[in-house]
């Protein structure tokens, strides 16, 4: 064969399944030429028509579905878990999640005779729980900046889930190794994911810009006053591409974040110029937080106008903006990791957060997702 690996990458389509999707088949890549089976619920859209990759759909929370399609796929030598479906509660995450890993590795793992590594990926939420609404969480969070060997919260968490259905099923076979990837914010492409934050803010720019409205800051002063990190879901394919190679990552969860600090204040500036916006910020007169959920509840009409005159990629506005998902992020209190023990492994990759909010919004430009 020409591949020197073969990558199954479940959730081809999310944020970072995008960003694995197109650095993967690169030449020069760690452990290339690769060959990518990509997964994902939904038919292959003509968005992805260009990355060279095999797309199977397949509904993994459906056990008999996930083993006709993943068990045939002998030559797999490396899973890149990247999927996830948020339900109501976290109990459901918890039983839902745990549920289609479990499928996905009961079909691959005794069925691939080559399979070496499997890189799962979590979140932040390791550290906080998980967060309603409003930004608040279930039980105390732990203290920034996180570190990977913090111990588990006392509530459920489909985190530990995933981790726990990991580890059992790595044990049916020899010498499989794995590791664990929890970015927190991710900054990256995905026309259609539901957790794409900057993604979100375009479309709220874009909208402000056709109404001549400002660009309110939809957060609290200490969301834009505060020192934040983000994850370049670039960064975290590497990270995983780096895991699934490198001796020294076996067997371990490891934070994935940028390795810089930004404020809001600063990357609002960027948004702000990107759509050519003049009146932006935060308005300290604010008598509670302005809430996307709000901002957007009659917009649809708008939208439909901003994406029949640009000739955008047909979204509809709730689907298009993660509003919920945005207006906890930013009326939350902002959260620090560290990446030492990435470093200490040998992981030194890092990105400008601020260049990096920019090119991911010219991304998704470039993609007519925004004008
Ligand atoms: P995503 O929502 O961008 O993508 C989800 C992918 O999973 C899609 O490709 C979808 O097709 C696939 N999928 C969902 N249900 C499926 C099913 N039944 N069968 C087959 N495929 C299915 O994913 P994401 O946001 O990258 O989330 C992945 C993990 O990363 C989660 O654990 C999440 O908590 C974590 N995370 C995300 C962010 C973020 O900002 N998006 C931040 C930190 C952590």
């Amino acid at each position: 064969s020409k591949y020197k690996s073969v990558a199954l990458v479940i959730g081809i389509t999310g944020i970072v399944g995008n960003s694995l999707a197109e650095i993967l088949p690169f030449s020069g890549i760690p452990g290339g030429p690769w060959k990518v089976y990509g997964v994902a619920r939904q038919p292959r859209r003509a968005s992805t028509s260009h990355l060279p990759i095999e797309y199977i759909q397949c509904d993994v929370l459906d056990e008999e579905e996930t083993y006709d399609k993943l068990s045939k796929l002998n030559d797999v030598t490396h899973v890149f878990y990247v999927a996830w479906d948020k339900r109501s509660t976290e109990d459901e995450n918890c039983v839902i999640n745990g549920t289609m890993l479990r499928n996905v590795l009961k079909a691959v793992i005794p069925n691939s005779r080559k399979l070496k590594h499997i890189c799962l990926q979590t979140g932040r939420r390791h550290y906080t729980g998980p967060i309603d609404l409003y930004g608040k969480y279930h039980v105390q969070p732990h203290d920034p900046p996180f570190r990977e060997d913090l111990q588990r919260l006392k509530s459920s968490n489909f985190c530990y889930t995933l981790e726990d259905v990991l580890l059992e099923e790595v044990k049916q076979k020899e010498n499989l190794t794995w590791s664990g990837h929890r970015p927190g914010l991710v900054f990256g492409f995905s026309p259609f994911s539901s957790m794409n934050i900057v993604r979100s803010l375009c479309i709220y720019a874009a909208i402000c810009k056709h109404e001549g409205e400002p660009l309110r800051f939809p957060g609290n002063r200490q969301a834009w006053e505060g020192y934040w990190d983000a994850s370049d879901a670039d960064l975290i394919a590497e990270h995983q591409i780096w895991a699934a190679m490198s001796r020294r990552a076996k067997n371990e969860a490891f934070n994935c974040s940028n390795g810089d600090v930004f404020k809001w204040k600063d990357l609002w500036k960027v948004l702000a110029d990107q759509f050519g916006i003049e009146h932006y910020g935060f308005q300290e007169t604010e008598e509670k937080v302005p809430s996307l959920v709000e901002m957007m509840k009659d917009k649809g009409p708008v939208w439909d106008n901003i994406v029949r005159e640009n000739d955008l990629l047909p979204m509809k506005l709730n689907d298009a903006g993660a509003w919920q998902f945005v207006d906890s992020v930013l009326s939350g209190k902002s959260l620090l990791d560290s990446m030492n023990k990435s470093k200490e492994h040998g992981f030194v990759g890092f990105r400008n957060s601020k260049t990096s909010f920019n090119s991911w919004i010219k991304k998704m430009k470039t993609h007519n997702i925004v004008p």
